[in-house]
């Protein structure tokens, strides 16, 4: 598509140059067949060789100017669609509190294929007692502050962090070759960087727990979810402020429908 070329970085002009380099090749062969046609039916009413001459010089020049001007105008409107369409595109997958990704473009992730994992779900600990005591805006700043915090941590190839909505987050690591256990001690360093944040206006430190299960590397990732949901409620009734892995956990838990 020749929009896609204009943001590559061929830019407008060397798109209309592009267009108008075809545009003179055809409109001086169409010029040049239609006046051998009709010196061959005798209607020319000059020598061919002068006829051809006069007609590329203006040919070339009209056909320069028109397509130029016409092709400058509707490549500006292709390349201004195509930057809205991507701020949309980039708007419709972030979540605007946090600027990380929103759920849908999260849950996007998971139908590329990937190498495995591990699906990490985090929840800040008792975040209404925040709101309750310091006010919403002041739980909107530790979003953003835990949210920022994340980004720094869980940065790198292959990773997506999104906030999941309310104070609860999402991180996808892809699979190292190390395996799970470096991942896993990466979220508990998460965890701790968070309890170390500090805040203009909380002034107390906020904590996080996070439930870690492995993320299937083909198929949809609803058991993963379910797992990691379960590691989470195991990290809160536990205590909150830490790290649990669904593989240390019983399969079932019938106290998850209680929370
Ligand atoms: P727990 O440790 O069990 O997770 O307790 P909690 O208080 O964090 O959980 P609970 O689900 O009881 O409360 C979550 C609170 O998060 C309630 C809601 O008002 C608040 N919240 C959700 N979204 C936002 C937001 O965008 N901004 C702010 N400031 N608060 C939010
Ligand atoms: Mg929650
Ligand atoms: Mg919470």
């Amino acid at each position: 598509m020749e929009d896609d070329g204009l943001l590559r970085g061929g830019g407008v002009l060397s798109f209309a140059l592009r267009l108008t380099a075809r545009n003179l090749v055809i409109a001086n062969l169409a010029g040049a067949l239609i006046q051998v046609a009709l010196n061959m039916l005798g209607w020319l009413p000059y020598p061919l060789r002068q006829s051809l001459a006069v007609a590329l010089f203006i040919t070339t020049v009209v056909t320069f100017l028109v397509s130029m001007a016409i092709l400058l105008v509707v490549g500006r409107a292709i390349r201004a669609l195509a930057q809205s369409r991507d701020s949309f595109e980039r708007l419709s997958a972030t979540d605007p509190l946090s600027e990380l990704q929103n759920r849908r473009a999260f849950m996007n992730s998971f139908h590329a294929p990937r190498p495995g994992g591990l699906l990490v779900l985090l929840d800040i600990d008792r975040f209404k007692q925040v709101n309750d005591s310091y006010g919403h805006p002041a739980g909107d700043e530790v979003i953003r502050g835990i949210a920022a915090a994340l980004a720094e941590h869980f940065a790198g190839p292959g990773i997506a962090l999104a906030r999941l909505g309310g104070e609860e987050f999402a991180v996808l690591l892809p699979q190292g070759e190390a395996g799970r256990l470096p991942l896993l001690q990466r979220v508990e360093q998460a965890r701790r960087a968070v309890a170390a944040l500090r805040f203009a206006t909380v002034p107390v430190s906020v904590t996080i727990s996070a439930g870690v299960a492995e993320a299937p590397a083909t198929g949809h990732a609803l058991e993963a979810f379910a797992a990691a949901d379960r590691a989470l409620y195991a990290a809160k009734r536990g205590g909150r402020d830490r790290v649990v892995a669904a593989w240390e956990q019983p399969a079932a838990d019938p106290g998850r429908a209680a929370a």
